[in-house]
């Protein structure tokens, strides 16, 4: 009795989330001596789950399936648990699979947990902690149905390399045409950035940064990591970022590779929301900012000097 995970993709290739919960499944599976099975979607490299610890897939490819359908996608998932006689699904908490999950949870009369944080605190009963009012409060949830499906909230564990010889099986659900009576036409994207849930290194600044139109050496060493930009809260709140990029307790949870912090002094609710990043960077003036104390790597220095300086480095790799 394996778990299932929906592993995510856009455009054929698959999400950051996906590889997140491909490492979270595997821990489970491992507590739980048992298996990682993954269903996809028209997703492409197929063979990249297996760097995370997944056993077998199911590959589901279809015309019908190329624009994001929740009813259709959720029927998908709840095929695939009924034909591999799953007991535990996980999604992840990206917008397309916060919709789908208590679609998949209802088709598989089973209890539904989202913004899962961290490992089952217990097996039996089955008990997780979640996180609620933005990161503010956790609370521990039991689910008590035989078949259990959880989201896992975003950047909350990080991705873990795992490997696993992968088995890929073609899978055909039937598909309903009820679920096909609206179809988007057409997407189209407002911006090419990377984004902080997708990033693998976030380049962040503070108020050190002293005003928004001190941002593009920012963008700039984030344009040349591949990097995404995010910000401390009163940066947001100053209007000199969107909120869609505070990061921390309250704002949105970090767990990348490289996490760069450039005019951040470091305070318990933003290193709350960051701490789970591999390697931390931390850029500052001022010696004694708390930041260092959970920096892998310091910088004690102008940021104005030291970022343009550390962008020209960069570019030369
Ligand atoms: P500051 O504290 O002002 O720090 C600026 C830093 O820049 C200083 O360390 C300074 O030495 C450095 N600096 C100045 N000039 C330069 C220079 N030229 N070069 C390099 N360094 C320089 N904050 C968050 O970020 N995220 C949250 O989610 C969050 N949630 C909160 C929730 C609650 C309930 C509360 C009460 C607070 C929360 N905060 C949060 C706010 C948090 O407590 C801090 O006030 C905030 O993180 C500080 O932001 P900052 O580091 O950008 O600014």
């Amino acid at each position: 009795m394996s778990i299932l995970i929906y592993a995510e993709s856009a455009e054929g290739k698959f999400k950051k989330v996906a590889f997140e919960l491909a490492s979270y499944a595997k821990k489970v599976a491992g507590d739980l001596g048992t298996t990682v099975t993954a269903v996809t979607v028209n997703a492409g490299n197929i063979s990249e789950l297996s760097k995370y610890g997944v056993d077998k897939v199911l590959k589901v490819n279809s015309d019908k399936l190329s624009g994001f359908n929740a009813k259709a996608y959720a029927d998908v998932v709840k095929q695939a648990a009924e034909k591999e006689n799953v007991k535990l699904v996980l999604l992840s908490s990206t917008t397309d699979s916060l919709y789908m999950a208590p679609l998949v949870a209802v088709a598989l009369k089973a209890g539904y947990a989202s913004n899962v944080v961290g490992l089952p605190v217990s097996t039996s009963p089955f008990q997780v902690k979640r996180n609620a009012f933005s990161n503010k409060a956790f609370n521990i949830t039991e689910i008590a149905t035989e078949v259990k499906v959880l989201g896992l909230a975003k950047n909350s564990y990080g991705v873990y390399e795992n490997a696993s010889s992968l088995t890929e099986e073609d899978f055909n659900p039937s598909l309903n045409d009820a679920d096909f009576s609206v179809k988007v036409e057409s997407t189209e994207k407002t911006t090419g950035k990377v984004t902080i849930a997708d990033a693998d290194i976030v380049v962040s600044g503070g108020r050190g940064l002293k005003g928004p139109e001190n941002w593009g050496m920012l963008e700039e060493m984030a344009s040349v990591l591949g990097a995404a930009t995010a910000c401390s809260k009163p940066v947001s709140d100053l209007g000199w970022r969107p909120h869609s990029e505070h990061v921390g307790q309250t704002g949105k949870p970090v767990a990348t590779n490289l996490y760069i912090a450039v005019g951040i002094s470091g305070a318990i609710q933003h290193i709350a929301g960051i701490n789970s990043s591999k390697v931390k960077l931390v850029i500052n003036s001022d010696a004694d900012a708390p930041f260092f104390k959970v920096a892998d790597y310091g910088v004690v220095g102008d940021a104005f000097e030291i970022v343009p300086k550390l962008t020209e480095k960069l570019k030369a790799f």
